[in-house]
């Protein structure tokens, strides 16, 4: 058991009966134990009857918040970040993406993984979500870096290929559900509804059934892709799904939602199903805007995403909070929709709920001690009027320094802890360069 004593910091704590304080916080084996308000002295935790701390970091220099949880990604598509830009979706997917990724291999999964996992931690997130192939990589990758991950292998119906897909869901499960200390919690991933029909669907759901975890999904991602379904079953996409029976008693993280309908609206709000809403990547291949404020009013949880970095191009979730925030004021007109406060929140403790992970994304006592750190005294934060809307306006994952997932540092100073950053930069980018040389 180790323990952390986080000393003198501005906690941003997304907790709406605390907010914005000045104080210190007392992690013990991966928890957020006590929240300590005001200035402390060296011998704060014996007048507190507290345990000493392994570990003190000073953080008078730090604006301390909860780590990012990212809701949706293909983390190790890193490695076709910059190969395929500036085309539609399904282009971009069946003449550049799947060709390319055919080639891929076990090894490179995982130095893919570990790339896009060293920018995470740089750029403060602290759980990712990832849908792809060689899951066992990502879940080895997640457990030597020390982050936070909710994995899925990706399951696509189209191929004939179900039995394998579902025997290697199944491995996943078995091996690593729970597994690295915990933090890794997996799910069901059947790609689409256009790649995973009605009938394959079934077989999905019942399995989530009998192993009773979340399904994440991609829904609605473009208009043609709700265009097709409507001319090919005469109903939407989440109309489709739901006649399956995915969202009666399911958890759902449906990955876009950009072109729904009122009634789509209604389904999703109605069932157990979350969000998570990718601005960036629905920009850059041109999928549109999803429609946040409706999909908010109507109740549904909302998550954030940065979706792979071939589609983004980083994963960096200080941009897309900023994305989310101003998307929604400049397509109705009204600079008061989606305030700052709100995306942050949409970004931590929105993006715990829509993963369906319990006691995470606040800095609360009782909490998952996923904490991060950015610096405080750098020009474009300055002067501190409202530090939430210089995390959404103004910061960058760059300006991250602390990164701390489960009481365990990660990064400290910006250094990282658990990753050898120069290997991963040159493994991966020369695994990436071999592999594009078939296309
Ligand atoms: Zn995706």
């Amino acid at each position: 058991m180790s323990s952390l004593f986080i000393r003198n910091a501005t906690i941003v704590t997304m907790d709406d009966d605390r907010n914005t304080v000045e104080g210190s916080i007392y992690i013990n084996d991966g928890l957020i134990i006590r929240i300590i308000e005001g200035t402390t002295t060296d011998d704060e935790l014996v007048r507190l009857a507290l345990p000493p701390a392994t570990n003190i970091i000073d953080a008078s220099g730090l604006i301390i918040m909860p780590g990012m949880v990212n809701t949706h990604g293909h983390v190790a598509m890193t490695l076709f970040r910059g190969f395929a830009d500036d085309l539609p979706l399904q282009e971009w997917l069946e003449k550049k993406i799947w060709p390319a990724e055919s080639h891929l291999t076990a090894e490179d999964i995982y130095w893919g993984t570990m790339l896009g996992i060293t920018e995470m931690i740089r750029s403060g997130t602290t759980t990712f979500t990832d849908m792809y192939f060689y899951m066992e990589q990502v879940a080895k990758a997640v457990e030597t870096t020390g982050i936070r991950a909710v994995l899925a292998h990706g399951i696509v119906g189209i191929t004939g290929r179900l039995e394998k897909d579902l025997h290697d869901t199944g491995e996943l499960i078995e091996n690593w559900h729970k597994g690295a200390g915990g933090r890794i919690t997996v799910t069901l991933g059947p790609h689409a509804p256009y790649t995973c029909p009605p009938e394959f669907l079934k077989e999905i759901i019942t399995l989530a059934e009998k192993v009773n975890l979340p399904i994440q999904i991609h829904m609605s991602e473009s208009r043609g892709e709700v265009e097709n379904c409507l001319k090919e079953h005469g109903v939407t996409p989440v109309e489709l799904v739901g006649q399956v029976g995915l969202f009666k008693g399911h958890r759902v993280i449906c990955a876009h939602c950009v072109h729904l309908h009122a009634h789509d609206i209604a389904i999703l709000a109605a069932g157990e199903a979350g969000a998570a809403h990718n601005p960036v990547s629905n920009l850059k291949l041109g999928s549109g805007i999803a429609p946040l404020g409706k999909i908010l009013q109507a109740g549904i949880k909302v998550g954030i995403g940065t979706d792979g970095a071939a589609s983004n191009n980083n994963l960096d979730m200080f941009e897309e909070m900023r994305l989310a925030a101003l998307l929604p004021k400049g397509l109705e007109e009204d600079p008061s929709l989606l305030p700052a406060s709100k995306v942050l929140r949409l970004a931590t403790t929105g993006g715990a709920e829509t993963l369906f992970l319990p006691k995470l994304g606040m800095i609360k006592e009782g909490y998952r001690a996923d904490i991060i750190g950015i610096t405080k005294n750098l020009p474009h934060l300055c002067p501190p009027h409202n530090i939430e809307a210089h995390l959404v306006y103004s910061a960058a994952g760059s300006d991250v320094e602390l990164n701390i997932v489960d009481g365990k540092i990660l990064m400290e100073d910006g250094k990282l802890v658990t990753i050898d950053e120069e290997k991963v930069i040159f493994e991966a980018g020369r695994r990436a360069l071999q592999l594009v040389k078939y296309n």
